[in-house]
């Protein structure tokens, strides 16, 4: 073996507005064999992710714009397939930030080996990866909620909402939830166990449907969509209250400067914290949340969901499809076989 032909999803142009299957193409290209103290990773599974939008854009942020032409970057859960003396083992199963691509080279650096006997591989992007570490983080060093809190969720049946809501469950929290449908709503009330969820898509006065669950008040609200949300959250916010700005999906894809919101003044009158925060400032954490939600999980305590998109040709529409909330739970693309991948 030579080489692999492998294929991969390049950004063509910068997206304006809703990014479109013609902003990011698949490509075909040929991976060289590992040399001396490399490894050939066969990628199983990628994550796609709201944040990536960001990266579409060329501006200063946390994190560098991807760039035209190259191919993008995300997590990702694959099997080493070839070493030669490499820092890994043929069969083993290993995360990278090298996604969106089915096969890469690699001496190890920035990878890490995960254990498929504690959760299903994919659970390394999802619950007990960067979704479930930002849900952690964000809630309890940010939210700092105490028992008896009210904490009010949104995107509440999202990869990240989902763990926010579980997580304030677990810590004694009455949890209030929201997300766009029928189906998400019914999850959350049943399986996740949350005290009330409402579909927004429904609900003709968001503030009005948000007073009616939160009747002592919110104290931490975990924002994940900013626009009407925030504002009602605003409305209903206790004094002394805190606001974790986690995300803000509802204007990921806006092609004009977003106002803040209107009630603005109610963060001054109810002395509130905002604190937006972002998971990569807190990775000293993980060695205190790596063993806390495995145990959660080993106990069955925790619940989550997938949406899985076969292919990476499909990947594409699966991040797009995260704008139109077609995901329940984590959004992942499966990009081979992961119950007998072919070791080569
Ligand atoms: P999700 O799994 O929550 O997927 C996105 C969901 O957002 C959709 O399923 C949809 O659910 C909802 N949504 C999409 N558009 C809108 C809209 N216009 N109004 C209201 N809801 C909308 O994604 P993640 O869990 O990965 O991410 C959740 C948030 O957390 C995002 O804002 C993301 O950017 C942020 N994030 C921040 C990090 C940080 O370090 N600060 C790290 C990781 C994520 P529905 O059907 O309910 O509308």
């Amino acid at each position: 073996m030579d080489t692999v032909m492998s294929r991969e999803i390049r950004l063509k142009r910068r997206p304006v507005g809703t990014p479109t299957e013609a902003d990011i193409t698949l490509f075909e290209v040929s991976v060289r064999k590992p040399g001396k103290g490399e490894i050939l990773v066969r990628n199983l599974y990628m994550s796609v992710d709201p944040y990536m939008r960001g990266r579409m854009m060329d501006r200063k942020s946390y994190i560098p714009p991807f760039q035209i032409g190259a191919v993008l970057e995300g997590g990702a859960v694959g099997q080493v397939v070839a070493s030669e003396g490499g820092p890994f083992a043929k069969g083993d199963y290993v995360l990278s930030m090298l996604g969106w691509r089915e096969y890469f080279v690699s001496d190890g650096s920035g990878l890490r080996k995960v254990d498929p006997t504690i959760a299903p591989i994919q659970a390394y992007l999802g619950v007990l990866g960067l979704t479930g570490f930002t849900a952690y983080v964000g809630l309890l060093e940010i939210g700092r909620p105490k028992a008896g809190d009210t904490v009010f969720v949104s995107a509440a049946s999202g990869a990240v909402g989902s763990m926010v809501c579980q997580i304030a469950k677990l810590k004694g929290c009455r949890v209030v939830g929201s997300a766009g449908s029928d189906e998400k709503v019914a999850w959350l009330a049943e399986e996740a166990g949350i005290d009330a969820a409402f579909n927004y898509k429904r609900t003709p006065d968001l503030i009005e449907e948000l007073g009616k669950h939160c009747q002592k008040g919110i104290d931490v609200y975990y924002e994940n969509v900013g626009g009407d949300h925030l504002v009602a959250a605003l409305e209903h916010m206790n004094p002394f209250g805190r606001i974790v700005l986690c995300g803000l999906i509802s204007q990921y894809n806006a092609t004009e400067p977003v106002p803040g919101p209107v009630n603005f003044a109610q963060i001054l009158v109810k002395r509130l914290t905002l604190q937006g925060f972002v998971v990569g400032d807190h990775f000293d954490k993980l060695s205190r949340f790596t063993p806390e939600m495995s145990k959660w999980i080993k106990e069955g305590k925790i619940k989550w969901k997938e949406t899985v998109v076969d292919g990476l040709e499909n990947a594409p529409a699966a991040f797009i499809g995260l704008f139109e909330g077609k995901n329940f739970g984590k959004m992942l693309v499966k990009l081979a076989p992961d119950t007998d991948p072919i070791l080569l």
